[in-house]
């Protein structure tokens, strides 16, 4: 699939229809290989019906339609269409945005030829067709942090494309795998708009406006109020959050929003940002995003285990129910509910979305909602343990994926051919570097458990080495696979890949020159010393599992927070952990000249 284009819809059927009918009447869909995905954000409101038969009429490309009753608001269901998308390109549109003729065909062209992190945007053409705006200023002005700007260089639709600081979200484009997600606590109308590029940008990433990606937005409805709730001390929240995750000072939000547009007094603001500080260092953010009470909690039997559902009426038969008619009411319920943690399915959800076949080593109900969220083409789950109630609720809402089970140790089993797998009820060195050996033809794995029992250091019964020196030794040994990702929210869990495009990039040229112009000086200065072995290990280890650690394009190993080589080095002369005057630039290292160093590379 290459492109998904998708559209959160609150009540507004009106605008959602003829969106879509001019998608479909002008922009031969199915030439783009695209798919259509609605997130109805008010799937109890008064046209949700409406909403339902238009989209279940739509035949010619896929198209799904996914009920998002909580959280309400601009990020959630945007960041949902990025999670159940399969296109490799998400475009996502406001439920009233017409889109220029030949604009798809100017994006995908564009966006072929630049696979790196970026957000596109297109020019927004007014009703006049005199002015047209192609980015957002960050400035602050009248309680929204961004105004419209005009670019000579997006006049004319023929030319090139050119890079903006941000722009308004009523159309926007991003790869899925690059799409660095809203912050997963906001709620209600706004505050996207600079922070979302913002983010990008901090993980490398580039803003661009495409002259021919234009597109038409309908601003006033004069038939409909605004239907959802658009509360300042909503936008306010977002704000602060989301000011938080980049590190921006809080005065400017502060002085804004006291002073220039004053909807707080001074203390209110403190006081809402000490919430927002609370809520985002509680260990499961996410659940604060629901709002009302999760959907039917599942029944608990009087030993205080969970009880298997059964039918209470009917014939008697006694088969398990299904709880959650919808996929994402089920994963919902999981990530508040489940002891993995709503971080650890999170990430998960991330992680596996892009790969077609899944397997999911000691399944569980919560690991099984968190891999059918991505809509995998199979997804494969092995366990010993009966899979009890889920096995037929993820039956119920699995959609398109094709679903095996099997019963059986996954260490005493191998499926040939997978794409991720996700590895939980493991604790042993010699257990996760087996299953890693088996599975091998997966280039990610999604590790589980890594922060229990000593840290993830030593295994359950405290007699043997843990996870983590057992993805220690499986990167030592096989250094194509980085990890991407560790969470040490609740249990735990490590993300490794052999995928190129998952390895973190090394800085520009310049910035490399720079950085290894100064170890060359700095080495030479300590008198050209080398550590010992028993150090470099050390530091090796330490790298090893560290997120920085990426592999260039010649297959060597680099630290890409400064680009140097870990081993090796230029012409041989050694790397930056053989060097005994240099340092981890993140501190993960003991301090230079702290250990016994020699003259010889060891
Ligand atoms: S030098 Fe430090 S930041 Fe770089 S890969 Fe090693 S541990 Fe990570």
């Amino acid at each position: 699939m290459k492109l998904t284009i998708g559209m959160a819809v609150y009540d507004d059927y009106d605008g959602l229809f003829f969106s879509l009918e001019s998608l479909r009447l002008y922009h031969a869909l199915g030439r783009y290989q695209a798919e259509i995905v609605i997130v109805d954000n008010h799937p109890d409101g008064d046209y949700a019906d409406d909403i339902k038969h238009y989209v279940s009429a739509i035949h010619e490309v896929p198209a799904r339609l996914i009920p998002l009753r909580e959280p309400v608001g601009t990020s959630a269901p945007r960041d949902l269409i990025f999670r159940v998308a399969q296109g490799e390109w998400v475009m996502v549109i406001d439920s009233h945005v017409l889109i220029a003729p030949k604009a798809l065909e100017a994006l995908l062209a564009f966006a072929d030829e630049h696979p790196e992190p970026a957000i596109i945007h297109g020019p927004l053409v007014a009703y006049d067709r005199k002015a047209l705006w192609t980015h957002f200023d960050p400035i602050w002005r009248d309680g929204m942090w961004g105004i419209w700007g005009t670019d000579p260089r997006g006049a004319e639709a023929h030319l090139p494309p050119f890079e903006i600081p941000a722009m308004g979200l009523g159309l926007f484009v991003c790869r899925r795998q690059h799409w660095p997600g809203f912050h997963p606590m906001a709620r209600g109308f706004g505050g996207e708009e600079c922070y979302i590029h913002e983010k990008l940008r901090q993980r490398g990433g580039r803003v661009y406006c495409l002259p021919a990606l234009r597109w038409v937005h309908r601003f006033h409805n004069p038939r409909r109020a605004t239907a959802y709730p658009n509360l300042w001390r909503d936008r306010i929240r977002n704000y602060i959050l989301e000011y938080i995750e980049l590190n921006r000072d809080l005065q400017e939000l502060k002085d804004h929003f006291t002073v220039e547009k004053p909807v707080l007094t001074p203390a209110e603001f403190d006081a809402l940002y000490e919430q927002c500080r609370a809520e985002s260092s509680s260990p499961t953010p996410l659940a604060a995003m629901t709002t009302t009470p999760p959907p039917l909690p599942l029944p608990t039997a009087p030993d205080g285990t969970t009880a298997l559902p059964t039918t209470d009426s009917g014939c008697g038969c006694r088969k398990p129910r299904v709880h959650f008619q919808e996929l994402n009411e089920w994963f919902t319920f999981e990530r508040a509910h489940s002891t993995l943690g709503a971080a650890t399915l999170e990430t998960i959800a991330e992680f596996a979305r892009e790969c077609p076949i899944l397997v999911d080593c000691n399944a569980t109900a919560a690991t099984a909602a968190a891999c059918l969220s991505t809509a995998p083409q199979r997804y494969v789950a092995i366990s010993d343990a009966d899979p009890r109630w889920w096995w037929p609720q993820a039956t119920a809402v699995r959609g398109h994926t094709e679903m095996t089970y099997l019963k059986a140790d996954p260490r005493k089993v191998r499926f040939p051919q997978c794409d991720c797998i996700i590895v939980a009820g493991i604790d042993r060195a010699d257990d996760v570097l087996h299953i890693l050996r088996i599975y091998a033809p997966a280039r990610r794995a999604i590790i589980i458990g890594t922060q229990l029992h000593g840290g993830g250091e030593m295994s359950a019964d405290g007699r043997g080495p843990g996870l983590l020196p057992g993805l220690r030794l499986w990167v030592r040994r096989n250094p194509q696979w980085v990890v991407v990702r560790h969470v040490a929210d609740g249990p735990g869990v490590t993300v490794l890949s052999a995928v190129p495009d998952d390895r973190p990039n090394v800085p520009g040229a310049w910035r490399m020159v720079a950085t290894f112009a100064k170890a060359v000086a700095q080495h030479v200065a300590s008198g050209a010393q080398y550590v010992t072995r028993d150090i470099l290990e050390e530091r090796l280890n330490i790298c090893a599992l560290c997120d920085r650690r990426t592999v260039g394009e010649d297959g060597r190993e680099r630290c890409s927070v400064c680009g140097c080589y870990l081993t090796g080095g230029v012409a041989g002369a050694g790397g930056k952990a053989e060097w005994a005057s240099q340092d981890c630039p993140l501190g993960k290292w003991p301090a230079p000249n702290s250990g016994v160093h020699t003259s010889e590379k060891a």
